[in-house]
């Protein structure tokens, strides 16, 4: 098997390589000096082709045409030379490509540059108490008043909702309307009366997740992405994105050189852990897991590189990944005895010894709901992919 990606490509990293010696020299600098050097850096980044890619100039991107070895050959550098790359969170992975996709030109000038530039940040507004995987069963309103939307109800599970300036989601507009139809995909500023945030505490000690309630909040009739009652389909748009950049996700082979070392570390009866036959057989299977997802991430590279559609095996690589990652959670619960019972972050001890995995062990339950839970990535795959019948309750549900 010929894993190297051409003579072109090498060429090709070789610009980047320069490119990176000379703009990123980031040395000592203080904190505000480093964020405005990074600003600068992924301008420069962009306007040589190499950031923002798939994002019209006339938006601030560097409209460059796909190519997914040269997108790969850029990861690389830039991991490589520590470079930033694109500004994360749900804006840059997901509101900004459904709104390349259905958004209005007016849209696409006002949320992109600043979503950019990190200016906005985004909530996933989709979660309410009552809607998780049936998404289609949101019942926070919107109703049109004049020129605005008047917004009440409440949305739960928002990851980094401390930081979000604004919202997109789910909202009813049509009450009348089929369950599915009468939904519509709304923007809106989380900075304005009429909205509470609130904190979530989890398990881990953290609050990572916020709830909104909306209290006659307002947001101008403009701010709908795709047309009025259509939520449904523009939603569908932001979940490929989602769930593609969490499956091409490629954490497990560094969690489980960890976890090795654990083994090494760790003592069952005198011994290193590593020497125990259990302890052997366990890392055994999961490096077979480990290594099936490396393969089958080339796999998804090869398709897309040939311009063939991945399939369904973005959503298998969803289930590698969140299947393994509990895998080695609960080898490293075992390897870790008593230190699982410390708690994690309150007690201020994150980081420190054998309980740092504790995020690992708890972080992966939420792993196997975030994004499409396990049962309903297990149910596609079956029925799209294995041509089993539909769920019975889905039917009825139509
Ligand atoms: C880390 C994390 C981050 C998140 N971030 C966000 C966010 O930013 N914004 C947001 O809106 N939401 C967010 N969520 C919420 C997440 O999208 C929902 O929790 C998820 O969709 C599941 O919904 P639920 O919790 O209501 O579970 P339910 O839908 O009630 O499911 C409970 C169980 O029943 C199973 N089940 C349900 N229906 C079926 C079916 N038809 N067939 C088979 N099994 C079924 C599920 O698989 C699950 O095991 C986040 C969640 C997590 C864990």
């Amino acid at each position: 098997m010929d894993l190297s990606y051409g003579e072109g490509a090498e060429t090709f990293r070789r610009e980047v390589r320069s490119f990176l010696k000379g703009a990123w020299q980031p040395g000592e600098r203080r904190k505000d000096e480093l964020k405005a050097f990074i600003r600068d850096f992924r301008t420069k980044a962009t306007d040589a082709g190499y950031l923002y890619r798939a994002i019209p100039k006339q938006y601030g991107g560097s409209e460059q045409p796909a190519d997914v070895v040269k997108a790969q050959v850029i990861r690389e550098e830039f991991a490589r030379a520590r470079a930033p790359m694109e500004i994360g969170g749900n804006g840059m992975s997901m509101l900004v490509p459904t709104l390349l996709e259905k958004g209005t030109p007016e849209q696409k000038d006002m949320f992109i540059r600043q979503t950019m530039s990190g200016d906005m940040m985004w909530g996933q507004g989709y979660s309410e108490p009552a809607t998780g995987s049936d998404l289609a069963s949101v019942r926070t309103r919107a109703e049109l008043v004049g020129d605005e939307w008047v917004i009440n109800g409440q949305k739960i599970w928002t990851s980094q909702g401390d930081r979000a300036t604004h919202m997109f989601g789910l909202f009813r507009t049509e009450p009348n309307a089929s369950k599915h139809g009468g939904i519509s995909y709304l923007m809106l500023d989380l900075n304005q009366p009429g909205v509470t945030r609130r904190p979530i505490r989890q398990m881990t000690g953290e609050a990572g997740f916020y709830e909104f309630f909306f209290d006659n909040a307002r947001t101008p009739a403009s701010w709908i992405v795709g047309e009025r009652g259509d939520g449904w389909n523009v939603s569908r748009t932001t979940l490929k994105h989602e769930r593609a950049s969490i499956g091409s996700a490629d954490a497990l082979g560094g969690t489980f050189r960890k976890l090795v070392e654990l083994a090494q570390e760790m003592e069952i009866d005198g011994q290193p852990a590593i020497k125990d036959a259990k302890v052997r057989d366990a890392l055994t299977k999961i490096e077979g897991w480990v290594m099936a997802h490396r393969y089958s991430s080339f796999r998804l590279f090869s398709l897309a590189a040939a311009q063939e559609q991945p399939g369904l095996v973005g959503l298998m690589m969803k289930l590698l990944l969140t299947e393994t990652g509990h895998e080695m959670a609960l080898l490293a619960q075992e390897l870790i005895g008593d230190h699982a019972l410390i708690e994690p972050a309150s007690a201020g001890t994150r980081g420190r010894g054998p309980e740092k995995w504790l995020d690992q062990i708890m972080g992966t339950l939420g792993n196997s709901i975030a994004g499409g839970t396990t049962n309903i990535q297990r149910n596609i795959i079956a029925e799209r992919g294995l041509g089993l019948p539909r769920d019975l309750a889905m039917e009825a549900d139509k």
